[in-house]
């Protein structure tokens, strides 16, 4: 019963695809989905803070959170920032039946990656399972589950975390690849961002989605970053800055749209959804952006909230 498509397409954003020929095939709506694939939808794109605002909401106001829908049909969420709320919210109207474990895979513990998860309905569920993973970090599991609980101490949040009522794991393997019983392998790999991030490929039935957020290339591209991307059907990469934004922002732990174009070139990348948006850029000053990067790399998109792409 899990094999329906989860996620939302507003009928602005269904409207902005249509107004776009170019975009057409590329960002879809619920309608031009095929059942057996694997798919992604965007519930958060915005970087580093929430923000709600007029000029904002049309590629996005919530901080990171997306959603893979295996060929299976199976689920698995990257990052648990506001967008999860929204996430939630679908899960339970739906009635989504993946009771027994939903995977929720973090780039890292910095704020606008965890801080939807306390809104997340389907934790509060005592029939389901989630387990939480920041994969290739090593034998922090505890730790991990200790930060999570942290923003949910009394002082910050009316429910602890031990009264959710989900079961949870929290898992922090030492391992950068594995493989799930369903055939699904998940490749983990370290980011240069303050605190340290990770970046993950995951492969379902020869369809290849790479995620890597909160990204910095300290001198030059990162080969690990290249390496993880090669020949992703979808690479969705950190993009807060312009190249110019960056010269002023070394060591804040972030990309360029110009260098993750150049990432998705150098690894072959089918397509590449500009992510991580910073919170000052307006919908009509991304909007140009993104014309600017499609000159550059015609597979290149903003990530936008409540879309999905198709792999
Ligand atoms: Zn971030
Ligand atoms: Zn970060």
């Amino acid at each position: 019963m899990h094999r329906r498509v989860v996620g939302w397409c507003r009928s602005a954003q269904t409207a902005f695809a249509e107004d776009d020929p170019s975009l057409r095939g590329m960002i879809c709506t619920s309608a031009c989905l095929d059942e057996d694939s694997v798919k992604i939808t965007f519930y958060g794109t915005r970087g580093s803070i929430p923000v709600p605002e007029g000029e904002s909401v049309r590629i996005g106001g919530n901080t990171p959170c997306v959603l893979i829908t295996f060929e299976s049909g199976r689920i698995a969420i990257l990052d648990a920032g506001t967008g999860i709320r929204k996430l939630g919210k679908d899960l339970m109207e739906e009635g989504h039946e993946q009771y027994e474990n939903i995977l929720v895979g973090l780039s890292h513990t910095h704020w606008d990656h965890i801080q939807g998860f306390p809104f997340f309905r389907p934790a509060y569920d005592p029939r389901r399972h989630f387990t939480i993973a920041i994969c290739g970090k090593g034998g922090h599991g505890e730790k991990l589950e200790n930060l999570f609980g942290l923003q949910m101490q009394h002082e910050f949040f009316p429910t602890p975390l031990e009264k959710m009522g989900a079961k949870m794991s929290f898992w922090a393997p030492d391992v950068t690849r594995y493989t799930t019983p369903a055939g699904i392998t998940v490749v983990a790999s370290k980011q240069n961002h303050p605190g340290g991030s990770y970046g993950y490929r995951i492969e379902d039935h020869g369809k290849i989605l790479v995620y890597c957020t909160d990204v910095e290339h300290a001198d030059g591209i990162d080969p690990r970053v290249v390496a993880l991307a090669r020949d992703a059907d979808l690479l969705i990469h950190d993009a807060q800055y312009t190249p110019e934004e960056l010269k002023g922002k070394r060591g804040w732990g972030h990309s360029s749209w110009e260098q993750a174009v150049e990432v998705a070139q150098r690894a072959g990348a089918k397509r590449l959804a500009l992510f991580h948006h910073d919170p000052e850029h307006t919908d009509s000053f991304l909007l140009k952006l993104e014309t600017e990067c499609r000159k550059r790399f015609p597979g290149a998109f903003l990530a936008r909230e409540g879309t999905h792409i198709q792999l």
